[in-house]
């Protein structure tokens, strides 16, 4: 009956329906392989809380691990439950979460609520300027740093909620060589800290560690959160476990999917402890199983299987398909990698023309080990004009004309980010030198204001600080003149586009783009995706804000009366000095001289009018049932049951209403954020796992790391460079390392639908030098003890492309049209594939395709044309 009522129950099998149906009350963990559904059960699980147990969409936070995971789950969402109701459920990455209670209540910990969201190149760009700093004290006591390492452990530190100070203390303690270098770090964590909050601004990482102390400070926030569920449990750290227990404290309700095989992210401090932390922490879990796995074809799946379970240790897990077996999963070898993307471009578009309109782009995704592999797929892909889109390689934004407009608009939004201002104050150049910036940053730092104050205030008439020369005085006038003129425009309410294009007409951008870069055009492009992609997040902010209005009766209160009221600030301010937290700017941003910006915010939120609420004995109602979004809790009854904070006489009552994965959503917060801070939000948390937004209409090939991939999926998966030295990356030296690097293959052969093809070189370019190369240890293994399970034959038509590759390489400018009829004619001339039997029921590849070969062979001649 249940199936009936529900109709996607009937299409999940009976132990994910015993996943999905059970107690929103007990605890819920499901371990399972890849493909076996986790993520469908986790989604099915959101919809049915909703549906049958009637939650409220707000009460529900999902975490994923990736924008891109949470984009998808929430459309899966929307069409199960309606857009509006998927609107409103708290869902997104945690790093998103915490940003979004974080712009709500930042106040309450003393961090000023309109923030900006350093990337890794800011901090990058802080840690440098601190290590420069320093260089002489370094080189003295013989300590080399990086600021990458420098970084990364201080974000391992963060993971695990490591201050400065313990930081120190631990150096202190510990008796080894290199503590003293360890010293030095704590002292540029401290110094790092400082560096952001003086910016106003938060890393990565601080959205996790403040997040954190925001729900200690004022746990009442969390509330309304009924139940959590986490994908990709697996992969968690201890900070982001510590969130979890903070989101379950109010009921209790938790529900987490992962799989120990998948875990990848060690390197990032994730903690595979977390599944055993779960039954201790949480009594009664109840454990589920799931063992089918219905993503990949037999063949791919004991392929995978014989690579994942060469770890010993590993606690063996049973995974079945009832798809047959196929294709098998294929191991290339070529020598160089250009060959090896020549290869691949080809074989994307044999395998389209073949399918007889069944595949398309969109079915092809790329995984690689790093980044930098990308480069040579992508030119090769471009040249073949196939569309691509590289997922995780932070390439939009990272791009130099994209980032020096968000810096302008960070500069608009808060002109206390320091790094926004070092980066354009002499962009387009005005003759500003470095040595004059680091004198403005000087000064600045001794008047204890931002650099852009400064400036501001030297326009104003003010002195000009020692060592800056007059004429600098002019120079200054244009950058602050344009910066102003951005900010009253964004005060104004004006919308991102515009505000862009004022950037480019105050600054004179464009000619300077012109004047000084060679490759205007895609840099000219780049501005004008830029332009649009700030529509779409303001459409999007629209549609949310729109649908929230209406109800904006009482809510969480944000009057600073109000807020004072919900924590002891005395005790806060305390608990953070104790802590060595605290840092005197937070009391100069949001008491003492609180901006203009953050008082309106405030202001636009007020405390609930009494009378109001919708009063139940025990249990929730809606307050009117069509909408959806807003709740109201009883505030006497059901607040008064929890373990409370000291709070004399308010009672927030809480309400949330909630939006979309990346957005600021808690009630109409969205909707009180400036479009500016809004957009400025939603583009520097894109930054982190994945790029921009997809182009949706037309499908690409998708080029992305294998970190990036997790959860995904794709009919038809290259995994190019699979080398020693690259799986294991030759970083990776201990046992474990190893073990994990064994576990990122497995996570890649595991996206794979129907076609899996591995590929090595036998040369590879490395740091500059040529290096002879070795297929992976891990398929060396399968290759020597299952050979079955790797198809390593090369099939007719590769001579084609071999013969195409020789053409090619014989000719430095070959005619490429003569070459492509050459390796038509081998296409023609093979014999159909056996291979291509399909792989039942999916009826997608299936043999009457193969028959028509020829046909589709003279329509890829007719994609080269
Ligand atoms: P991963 O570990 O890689 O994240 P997962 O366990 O989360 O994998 P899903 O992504 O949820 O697996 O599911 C894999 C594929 O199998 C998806 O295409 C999903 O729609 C499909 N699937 C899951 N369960 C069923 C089912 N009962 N019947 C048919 N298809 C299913
Ligand atoms: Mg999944």
């Amino acid at each position: 009956s249940n199936k009936a009522k529900y109709p996607y129950l009937a299409s999940l099998n009976a132990a994910q329906v015993k996943a999905v149906t059970s107690s929103p009350e007990i605890p819920l963990q499901i371990l399972a392989g890849p493909g076996s559904g986790k993520t469908r059960v986790l989604t099915s699980r959101v919809a049915y809380l909703v549906q049958h147990h009637d939650f409220r969409p707000y009460e529900i936070v999902a975490v994923t691990f990736t924008n891109k995971a949470s984009r998808e789950m929430k459309k899966r969402l929307q069409s199960l439950l309606g857009e509006k109701q998927a609107d409103n459920l708290v869902l997104g990455t945690f790093h998103a979460t915490c940003a979004k209670y974080l712009r709500r209540y930042a106040q309450l910990i003393d961090i000023p609520n309109n923030f900006i969201i350093a990337d890794a190149e800011d901090c990058k760009k802080i840690m440098s300027t601190l290590l420069k700093a320093r260089k002489e004290s370094l080189e003295a006591s013989r300590i080399a740093l990086k600021e990458g390492a420098v970084l990364s452990e201080i974000s391992k530190a963060k993971a695990k909620e490591e201050s400065p100070d313990q930081m120190a203390i631990r150096a202190a303690q510990d008796p080894s060589s290199s503590t003293s270098t360890l010293a030095v770090i704590a002292e540029l964590y401290a110094e790092y800290e400082a560096n952001l909050r003086e910016s106003n601004s938060l890393d990565f990482d601080d959205l996790l560690v403040f997040g954190l102390r925001l729900f200690r400070t004022a746990p009442r926030i969390l509330d309304s959160c009924r139940h959590i569920l986490v994908d990709e449990f697996q992969d968690t750290n201890i900070t982001q476990y510590e969130l979890m227990k903070c989101f379950a404290k109010a009921h209790g309700g938790v529900s987490v999917v992962g799989d120990p095989d998948q875990s990848i992210y060690g390197w990032r401090s994730a903690e595979i402890e977390n599944l055993n932390k779960m039954t201790s922490d949480f009594p009664g879990v109840q454990a589920i199983y799931l063992e089918e796995n219905y993503r990949s074809t037999g063949s791919i799946l004991s392929a995978a299987h014989a690579v994942v379970s060469q770890d010993r240790e590993r606690i063996p897990k049973n995974l079945f398909t009832s798809h047959p077996r196929s294709t098998p999963a294929t191991l290339k070898v070529f020598s160089t990698p250009v060959i090896e993307a020549s290869f691949i471009a080809w074989e994307i578009k044999r395998l389209i023309a073949y399918s007889g309109g069944t595949l398309n782009y969109g079915d092809f995704a790329i995984l690689l080990r790093y980044n930098a592999l990308s480069r040579v797929i992508e030119s090769t892909l471009q040249k073949d004009s196939i569309p691509n889109r590289i997922v995780g390689g932070h390439k939009f934004f990272e791009r130099m004309e994209v980032k020096d407009l968000l810096a302008y608009l960070q500069l608009a939004d808060n002109p206390d980010f320091t790094p926004a201002f070092v980066r354009v104050v002499n962009v387009p150049k005005r003759s500003i030198g470095d040595k004059s910036v680091s004198d403005i940053l000087n000064a600045a730092k001794s008047a204890k204001i931002s650099p852009m104050e400064l400036c501001e205030r030297i326009i104003d008439g003010e002195p000009l600080p020692s060592g800056l020369k007059a004429g600098i005085k002019r120079n200054l006038g244009t950058f602050v003149g344009a910066v102003r003129k951005l900010r009253r425009a964004a005060e104004k309410g004006s919308s991102v586009a515009d505000l862009i294009r004022l950037v480019i007409e105050k600054t004179g951008y464009e000619e300077y783009l012109r004047a000084s870069q060679q490759d205007f055009d895609s840099r000219w492009e780049n501005v004008q995706e830029l332009i649009s992609y700030s529509v779409i997040v303001s459409e999007e902010q629209a549609r949310i804000a729109g649908g929230v209005q209406e109800e904006d009766d009482g809510f969480m209160p944000a009057n600073s009366a109000a807020v004072e009221a919900i924590v002891n600030r005395a005790q806060v301010e305390e608990k953070l000095k104790s802590e060595g937290q605290f840092h005197p700017l937070f009391r100069r941003q949001s008491s003492a001289g609180e901006s203009s910006r953050s008082r309106s915010r405030s202001a636009s939120v007020s405390l609930p009018p009494k009378g109001k609420v919708n009063r139940t004995s025990n249990s929730r109602r809606r307050s009117s049932k069509e909408d959806g979004v807003i709740e109201i809790l009883d505030s006497d009854e059901e607040v008064d049951a929890k373990p409370k904070i000291e709070v004399e006489d308010v009672k927030p009552r809480v309400k949330t209403a909630v939006t979309d994965g990346l957005v600021d959503d808690l009630a109409n917060a969205t909707e009180s954020m400036t479009p500016l801070a809004f957009f400025l939000q939603t583009s520097m948390l894109s930054t982190d796992t994945d790029g921009g937004e997809d182009d949706k209409e037309k499908p690409k090939v998708t080029i992305t790391t294998v970190h990036a991939a997790k959860g995904l999926e794709w009919p038809v998966v290259f995994i190019p460079a699979v080398e020693q030295g690259t799986y294991p990356s030759y970083r990776c030296v201990e046992a474990h390392e190893i073990a994990e690097e064994r576990r990122l293959l497995y996570v890649a052969m595991t996206r794979a639908q129907n076609f899996l093809t591995m590929s090595y070189c036998q040369f590879r370019m490395m740091g500059g030098e040529e290096n002879d190369k070795e297929t992976s240890e891990f398929v060396a293994m399968v290759q020597r003890h299952q050979p079955g399970l790797l198809s390593t034959n090369l099939p007719d038509v590769d001579l084609a492309v071999r013969r195409y590759i020789s053409t090619m390489l014989a000719r430095p400018h070959p005619d490429e049209d003569e070459a492509k009829e050459m390796i038509m004619k081998h296409v023609r001339a093979a014999p159909p594939m056996s291979t291509w039997d399909a792989p039942e029921p999916r009826d997608k590849y299936s043999n009457r395709f193969a028959r028509r070969e020829v046909t589709k062979a003279t329509r890829a001649a007719e994609y080269w044309a």
